[in-house]
């Protein structure tokens, strides 16, 4: 006989490993959408919030908070609007799977979306990238492009929150990496609200931040919300990927560990380091009048590699 579930006692359909304990598709559609709005709650994510706009990739974890936020804000912020945004990277074989996934779950619930399409919009796509000195860095030139064109696009769709799917694997995986460099600067960034006082940068929300990789695939196939088969042909065998499969080694060994190490990390090293790193002051950028460190932004950097290595005109906006 197969696992029940510690809830309803029915038949259990998900084990969760860290919790130790098995439970059925209703049980934990329950159980995750209650987390997540425990999570916006205790760090008052959506406090005065009136419009958020979620990224939305097409893969499992932003597919999963799109659905949890589409009924959190049914029943429980019932004030807050919610609009998805996509930007379409231009990979072939990659993208438009991508794309479809975004449109047909924006569709199947009612959401209003937005894509962006580099090609169309920006005059390139991400694998552009592979003809300048980012060639060895794809994933980081990706990043910044994803985080330029989300931001910018939840400030031009006057949205006062930006939500992503960062889950908590995501966040584990960074700090790891972040810890053993010591790069303090970056890990006092490292948290599930980065509030924004730049008019031109929206505060960012990390709802899924406490729950991990398989939550968000259970969660996504309890809801039978469509699944991306597709991997991005540029990732590769990457670091990042390395060091991921190492932390589900970790906590095979110390079960726990990612939940711990978050936790640590939030209610003992964060307020500390708050106090003595400083936040950096934004400027406008010089080319786009985004906000930027320094006088010219990360992302116009980047495109202007991408205009000497010739391709095709990529486009500066005014
Ligand atoms: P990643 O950096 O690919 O791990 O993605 C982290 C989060 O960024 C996702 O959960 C999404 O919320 C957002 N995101 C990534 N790619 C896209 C995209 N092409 N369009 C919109 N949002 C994205
Ligand atoms: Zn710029």
């Amino acid at each position: 006989m197969g696992a029940r579930c510690k809830l309803c006692g029915g038949e259990a359909s998900y084990h969760l490993d860290h919790a130790g304990m098995s439970l059925c598709s209703e049980c934990f559609t329950r159980y995750y959408e209650r987390k997540v709005y425990k999570t916006i709650r205790k760090h008052g994510m959506l406090r005065g919030a009136r419009r958020v706009a979620a990224a939305v990739s097409g893969g499992k974890d932003s597919v999963a908070l799109i659905g949890v936020l589409h009924k959190l804000m049914r029943e429980a912020f019932r004030e807050v609007e919610l609009v998805a945004i996509h930007v379409d990277l231009g990979i072939p074989g990659y993208s438009e799977e991508c794309r479809r996934i975004v449109e047909k779950v924006c569709g199947d619930l009612g959401l209003e979306l937005h894509v962006l399409d580099l090609r169309e919009a920006e005059g390139y796509g991400v694998p552009d990238f592979a003809n300048t000195p980012f060639r060895k860095r794809m994933c980081g030139a990706c990043g910044t492009v994803k985080r330029y064109h989300t931001n910018r696009m939840a400030y031009e769709l006057g949205a006062d929150r930006l939500a992503t799917g960062h889950n908590l694997d995501d966040v584990v995986e960074i700090l790891f990496e972040l810890y053993l460099k010591g790069a303090v600067e970056e890990i006092v960034r490292m948290r599930p609200v980065s509030w924004s006082d730049h008019p031109k940068l929206v505060t960012r929300i990390k709802p899924l931040i406490e729950l991990t990789d398989r939550e968000n695939l259970f969660y996504v196939l309890a809801r039978g919300l469509p699944l991306l088969e597709a991997r991005c042909p540029l990732v590769g065998e990457s670091r990042m990927l390395r060091r991921k499969k190492l932390i589900e080694e970790i906590e095979g060994a110390i079960p726990g560990f990612r939940h711990t190490f978050y936790k640590t990390h939030l209610k003992r090293f964060l307020p500390r380091l708050e106090k003595t790193v400083e936040e950096p002051r934004l400027a406008e950028c010089e080319v786009c009048g985004m906000p930027s460190l320094g006088r010219v932004c990360s992302y116009c950097k980047l495109v202007s590699k991408l205009r000497k290595a010739g391709a095709r005109s990529p486009r500066p906006r005014a």
